[in-house]
């Protein structure tokens, strides 16, 4: 008999932190339902499809291939036995806004030649940075990333006092960081894109998360066979296999504690009884907007004072015929984009010059376009991250479209506004509305060091017994490979209370 037997578990949203709890609960012996809002699993990671094109609407990057092996290994399966990956080389290509351009390749050999390209001895540095970035992911992914440390007193433990010291030298931020290794803006701008994936900027994210280098140059760039919705299907299969059952477009309304167990009960009146729930659902809107009052363990001000990581604009296109000066993935950068990010976190408001993510998933994978045929068609989407809780009327975004389709003529040299066969786009108030998302950010709670590990919420709910949570918003934070590690923790959690 394993622990969780006979023990009916609900989890509230099938986003990456949901289903990867749910695998481990329903391993572990549990009776497990996802309760999902929308029409299909996943989440930030739902597809879009119409008119031949397929799009993954959120994620994009598949990076740290290491805790997917990790997660699948953990079951007796592995990645390759549901979606094969490859390499992406170049990793990127980045278009900055002075004319220059640069493919960063898979080839680390290479990488360090086109630093010492921009700055004497910056190849050097390179490496430097790499190794110190190597540690202290080693460190960090050991003691603080895998391991949940939910209390205090989790704190005081041999390991963690002798990764201590390179701790607190980390707690500065990314920008004195990178600039203790790089004086040229644009290699500062190279090591500290990553931070977009982790909601913060250079200046509000702790050094700690240069181990961003090593994921980055050393582990590599990746894209699953048919794209992020894979690792989604893979992950509705193993819970599958494992016993999970689904219910889509069923938006929770109520989650009560009841004498023995919970009343959940969903928008059109539908009741469940389990024994414990997991919400998977963002924190804020699970506290505030599902549970009574008495029952939340956090004030609206808690909410409130939170830095949120940026929403975004997002424009799916399908495009006629093919977008040769763009890479699969495409960085567009001011050379100055002190800007752009004060514009999200400082004085939230539309960015007047911004640093963007164009994704065209058709140069990897002739799936995304009609009839598999990318001579005829691209499949593209560009990304700008914009401040959470921005009005995003229909004016301001068909005003934004026209100022990005000039930017990206005028910096890559692609012209796409006649090609546009499919479109649709995607803004702050549609996250509110799909993912019942605070403010509208994509991400979540921002990494800032005020919100990192231990600050983070947690699994457990200290206010009502049995309630957990899981996902981006707590440890060990954004990112699908983040979430995964999430619904470990939490299960973990779950199955240590109940042993
Ligand atoms: C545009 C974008 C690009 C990104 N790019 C990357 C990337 O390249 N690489 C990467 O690793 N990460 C990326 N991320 C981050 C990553 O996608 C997220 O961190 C992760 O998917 C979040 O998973 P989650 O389970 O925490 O939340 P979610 O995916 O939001 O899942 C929560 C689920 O709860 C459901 N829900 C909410 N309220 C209710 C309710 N009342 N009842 C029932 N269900 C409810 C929601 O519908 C949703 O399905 C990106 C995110 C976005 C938005």
């Amino acid at each position: 008999m394993s622990s969780l037997d006979g023990t009916a578990i609900d989890v509230v949203g099938g986003g990456f932190g949901g289903l990867s709890t749910a695998c481990y609960l329903a391993d572990a012996g549990a009776d497990v339902r996802i309760i999902e809002k929308n029409e299909q699993m996943g989440g930030r990671a739902s597809r879009l499809e119409a008119e031949g094109f397929r799009f993954d609407m959120g994620p994009s990057w598949y990076l740290m291939p290491d805790v997917f092996e990790r997660f699948f290994g953990h079951f007796g399966t592995a990645p390759e036995d549901y979606y094969e990956l490859e390499r992406l080389d170049p990793h990127y290509r980045i278009f900055f806004k002075d004319g220059d351009q640069v493919d960063v390749p898979a080839d680390r050999g290479q990488v360090k030649e086109i630093f010492e390209s921009y700055e004497d001895g910056a190849g050097e540095a390179f490496d430097e940075y790499l190794e110190v970035s190597e540690q202290n992911y080693e460190i960090a992914m050991e003691n603080f990333v895998y391991t949940d440390r939910p209390r205090l007193r989790d704190w005081i433990d041999l390991d963690v006092m002798k990764a201590a010291p390179i701790g607190l030298k980390l707690i500065g931020n990314m920008q004195g960081h990178v600039e203790d290794y790089f004086e040229h803006p644009k290699l500062q701008q190279i090591m500290q894109y990553t931070l977009v994936f982790l909601g913060g900027s250079p200046r509000n994210t702790p050094a700690l998360y240069n181990m961003m280098g090593h994921v980055d140059f050393n582990l590599g760039v990746h894209y699953p066979e048919r794209g992020i919705g894979s690792v989604v299907d893979a992950m509705v299969d193993l819970g599958d296999e494992l016993g999970v059952e689904y219910v889509t477009d069923a938006p929770v309304a109520e989650i009560t504690r009841r004498k023995n167990g919970f009343l959940l009960a969903t928008e059109d009146g539908t009741e469940y009884n389990p024994d414990l729930v997991v919400s998977d659902a963002d924190y804020a809107h699970t506290e505030r907007e599902l549970l009574p009052e008495h029952e939340r363990q956090y004030s609206d001000d808690y909410f409130d004072s939170k830095t949120y990581a940026p929403s975004a604009f997002l424009m799916y296109w399908g495009v006629e015929g093919d977008v040769d000066e763009l890479a699969h993935h495409t960085l567009v950068l001011p050379e100055d984009w002190d800007q752009h990010f004060s514009q999200i976190f400082d004085d939230p408001q539309w960015p007047d010059n911004p640093a963007y993510y164009l994704c065209v998933p058709s140069k990897t994978d002739e799936t995304v376009v009609p009839d598999g045929d990318t001579d005829s068609y691209s499949n593209l989407f560009v990304l700008v991250p914009i401040a959470p809780g921005l009005d995003d009327g229909e004016e301001i975004r068909a005003e934004y479209r026209e100022k990005v389709l000039d930017d990206i003529a005028e910096n890559t040299g692609v012209e796409l506004r006649d090609r546009i066969v499919f479109e649709e786009d995607f803004c702050v108030s549609d996250f509110a509305a799909r993912y019942n998302s605070i403010q509208g950010t994509a991400l979540g709670l921002a990494h800032t060091l005020k919100q990192t590990a231990i600050l983070r919420p947690n699994h457990r709910s200290s206010a009502v017994d049995g309630l957990y949570y899981t996902g981006s918003f707590t440890t060990p934070g954004i990112g699908v490979p983040m979430c995964l590690i999430s619904g470990e923790h939490t299960a973990d959690a779950v199955i240590d209370d109940q042993t």
